[in-house]
């Protein structure tokens, strides 16, 4: 089912979405050469706590960390270790929800460790561009298709590979709920947008085919060629006028 939020309920939600923004913004400059993904963690953890907010994803289906932070080809899902150490020309990609006061938040953003390869910041800038194509057929009178579909072709005339298997989703009193927001799909078709409506865009882009795996730790998913993976996220809201992005600092 696909809750609708007034006008109280989205202001609450508008707060979540500041403090998961707040949280990745925090957390950028303790992206350098050497550090570890779970000093990150820990960051976001007592940024979130701090705020007075809970992190989202920790303990979520019994995740163990409080934001996914994924290297290189590791597209989502990643857990924090004191073993996983980031190296100049990395790629980091760090997805951290929030509660605050009964409502979450949720954003993704791929750092660039350092100094990176050409075909590595094109790949960030291109899913970059694309989450704000989507975000564009956010509005009322559009329907899913339009957003995934925008999100898609942008993405494949670039000749990268557009994850399948992981979606966008509602955002409220729950961080994944209805309706599923794929990166791929038919303009025009799937459920019609409306104000109201509070949903989450993520494409998940790799540079070399869209298919994906999970490892062993049964969280962490990576690109079946080896390659790079990029993801960028916002949580919108669909209002009269188009698409609010409430993740915003
Ligand atoms: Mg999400």
């Amino acid at each position: 089912m696909i809750e609708l939020r007034n006008a109280q309920e989205l202001a609450k939600i508008s707060q979540a979405c500041k403090l998961s923004n707040a949280a990745l913004w925090a957390v950028e400059p303790y992206i350098q050469p050497g550090v570890t993904t779970k000093e990150l963690d820990h960051v976001l953890h007592k940024f979130i706590t701090q705020a007075g907010g809970t992190p989202s994803f920790l303990n979520l289906y019994g995740f163990p960390g409080s934001a996914c932070i994924s290297v290189n080809d590791q597209v989502i899902h990643g857990i924090p270790s004191p073993r996983i150490k980031l190296k100049e020309g990395d790629i980091v990609k760090v997805d951290v929800g929030a509660f605050y006061e009964g409502f979450h938040g949720d954003n993704a953003y791929t750092f660039p460790v350092g100094q990176i390869s050409e075909e590595a910041r094109k790949l960030l800038k291109v899913t970059e561009e694309s989450l704000y194509k989507g975000i564009e057929q956010a509005r009322p009178g559009n329907r899913i298709g339009d957003i995934s579909h925008a999100v898609q072709a942008y993405n494949e005339g670039f000749g990268y590979g557009v994850v399948r298997e992981f979606v966008g989703h509602g955002v409220g009193k729950k961080v994944h709920e209805d309706p599923e927001i794929p990166n791929f799909g038919k303009a025009g078709r799937g459920v019609r947008l409306v104000p109201g409506m509070v949903i989450a865009i993520e494409p998940m882009i790799n540079l070399s085919g869209a298919g994906v795996r999970t490892l062993a730790d049964g969280w962490t998913v990576v690109t079946k060629s080896g390659s790079l993976s990029a993801h960028f996220e916002h949580t919108v809201a669909i209002t009269e006028s188009g698409a609010k992005i409430l993740t915003v600092r």
